[in-house]
């Protein structure tokens, strides 16, 4: 089993012909609701991976709260462990003009509140994964990861967005998941973790661990839209962890990829979707 413990927003997508300028208002073409937050979206992929998920964040007082609690536990992750605060959910604006560039605006709202308590605590305790981001507060990771440590936990951490790591947070890690640009960023931190799984986009993914290296290249899908291609990559991979290491990463490249052939962020497949396309191949 995994618990996820991180963030979760809703987001609204708009689409306009071109963006305004200051003070002015354009008509809009389309709006469209969605679960997002990484934390939110590797827990969906976690459990629509199979696993038994658990999701330990926070969300506000207001309507927001019930649709992404709602989307989430649509998925069959277990939200029960989820903190109510006053204010707002997390929320992301996201405007997409006709060429496809975008203006985002992210208020983080109850995910600057997630701490982890004694029922977040046993969840950990009780699960096989722990899979960690860094859109809550650094202080709240570190807790997290402490109490997997002490339990046994394995500890993998997606270190985005990516910032400088505290000794004592790599110190408790099993493994990172990181893509190019954060293994470059922490790449002397990265040398000092067990198990280091690195996305390459298009390209697939490669493992490193106590074992070796392993390769798994590519899928060629057609892609509509990779964003959360990188979430469902590591929800499964933490969803499929007991399995050996090469089939494990196959399984998360197939989750990412499949994830990049459809639009939204919170598009991870299904096992029964990973099994078929995997047969396909
Ligand atoms: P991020 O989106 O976090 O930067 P990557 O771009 O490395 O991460 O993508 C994460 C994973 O999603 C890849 O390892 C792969 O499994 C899948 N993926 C992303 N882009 C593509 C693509 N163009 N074709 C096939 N799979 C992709």
């Amino acid at each position: 089993s995994v618990v996820v413990v991180g963030s979760v927003n809703l987001d609204a997508v708009t689409v306009c012909e071109r963006f305004p300028q200051p003070g002015e208002t354009v008509t809009g073409v389309s709006v469209a609701f969605g679960q997002g937050g990484k934390g939110a979206n590797q827990a969906r992929s976690a459990a629509r991976s199979g696993a038994a998920t658990v999701f330990v964040g926070a969300v506000g007082d207001d309507g927001a709260a019930r649709t992404v609690l709602d989307s989430l536990a649509g998925a069959g992750v277990d939200v029960s462990r989820v903190a109510r605060t006053p204010g707002s959910t997390g929320f992301a604006n996201v405007t997409v003009d006709g060429a496809g560039e975008n203006h985002i605006v992210v208020v983080p709202g109850a995910n600057a509140s997630v701490r982890v308590d004694d029922a977040a605590r046993s969840a950990i305790a009780d699960a096989d994964v722990l899979l960690l981001q860094l859109e809550i507060p650094l202080p709240a990771v570190v807790d997290a990861a402490r109490a997997a440590r002490e339990a046994g936990t394995v500890v993998l951490l997606n270190p985005s967005p990516v910032q400088p790591l505290p000794g004592v947070l790599v110190e408790l890690l099993d493994g990172v998941i990181v893509n190019r640009d954060e293994e470059k960023a922490l790449a002397e931190v990265v040398g000092r973790v067990p198990h280091v799984v690195t996305t390459l986009g298009g390209d697939g993914a490669r493992a490193t661990g106590p074992d070796g290296t392993v390769d798994t290249p590519g899928f060629a899908v057609d892609v509509v839209d990779t964003t959360g291609a990188g979430d469902a990559f590591a929800g499964a991979l933490a969803a499929h962890w007991g399995l050996p290491p090469a089939e494990r990463l196959l399984r998360a490249n197939a989750a990412g990829a499949l994830t990049a052939t459809a639009a939204g962020a919170a598009a991870a497949p299904t096992v029964a979707e990973v099994d078929a396309f995997l047969a396909a191949r």
